[in-house]
């Protein structure tokens, strides 16, 4: 590894599972301190521990908790020079708007987008202060594109988050602040294997989609986050990152 996020404080939300783990583990690769916030207390301490981190328990539609989370960065590590927040739930009852009931919307709405506008807002003063910092939000490439396999709220919860993502990015350019979305295509994390368990016709539909013919593995979105964590993407910011095996601009895919 390079080192290149020697130095930096890390905070992950959804880091004790699939896209969130595989960066926690790559930031501290890159010689990050690392401090997740999730609600699985059951690996948390474990992961955090491994990773010479540290974990908090954290429902991210909680404010007073979220503010919690990046105070508990700032004193323990010092700053808090980077924000992924990526935790986010993809559940079955949120489907084709016709079958979608307000509560699944509002909790989909409540664990993916309103926590990000948490966590950024909580990040922000720290940043500030410091004159710097790198936020990554995770979207997702169904925020750009359109899908006969509905989600609706999912959907339109990634849309705000790429919305928010880059008004917060021009707002802040100039404090030293960047702020991006990660927009991946289908990942292989148990949010997509608990998905596609239920439904493999679902699977095959997405899959062909793909012109690499594959799902990411988690290592490879870990990658493209760690790049937007460091000084390596210094003039990079409001984008909609996509990393997503050429799924976002295939028409026809080889067979
Ligand atoms: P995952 O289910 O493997 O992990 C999600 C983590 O978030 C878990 O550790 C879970 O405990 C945590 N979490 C859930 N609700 C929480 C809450 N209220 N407070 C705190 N933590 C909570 O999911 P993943 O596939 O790694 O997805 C991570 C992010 O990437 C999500 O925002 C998801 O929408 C997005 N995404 C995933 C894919 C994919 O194909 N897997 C594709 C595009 C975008």
């Amino acid at each position: 590894m390079s080192g290149k996020l020697e130095g930096k404080v890390g905070v992950i939300t959804g880091g004790c599972s699939g896209i969130g783990l595989a960066t926690a583990r790559k930031f501290a690769a890159e010689g990050a301190k690392v401090v997740i916030g999730d609600l699985d207390e059951v690996n948390g301490p474990r992961i955090a521990a491994e990773l010479g981190g540290s974990f908090i328990k954290t429902n991210v539609t909680d404010e007073a908790e979220v503010e919690a989370l990046f105070a508990h960065a700032k004193a323990t590590f010092g700053s808090v020079d980077v924000a992924f927040n990526n935790a986010g739930i993809s559940p079955p009852d949120d489907d084709s708007i016709l079958k979608t009931g307000i509560d699944a919307w509002r909790r989909v709405q409540e664990v993916n987008l309103t926590s990000v506008y948490l966590c950024c807002k909580a990040a922000l003063p720290y940043m500030l202060e410091q004159g710097k910092g790198s936020i990554i939000n995770t979207a997702s490439f169904v925020a750009i594109m359109g899908a006969a396999t509905s989600q609706i709220s999912y959907t339109a919860s990634k849309g705000g988050v790429l919305a928010m993502t880059r008004e917060l990015g021009v707002q802040f350019a100039q404090k030293g602040i960047r702020v991006n979305s990660l927009c991946p295509g289908p990942v292989n994390t148990p949010l997509l294997q608990e998905l596609f368990a239920t439904d493999p016709e679902r699977a095959a539909r997405r899959l062909i989609h793909v012109p690499m013919g594959r799902f990411a593995e988690p290592e490879e979105i870990a990658n493209a986050v760690s790049f937007l964590a460091s000084d390596e993407s210094s003039f990079i910011t409001a984008t909609d990152f996509l990393v997503d095996g050429g799924l976002s601009n295939a028409y026809v895919t080889p067979l």
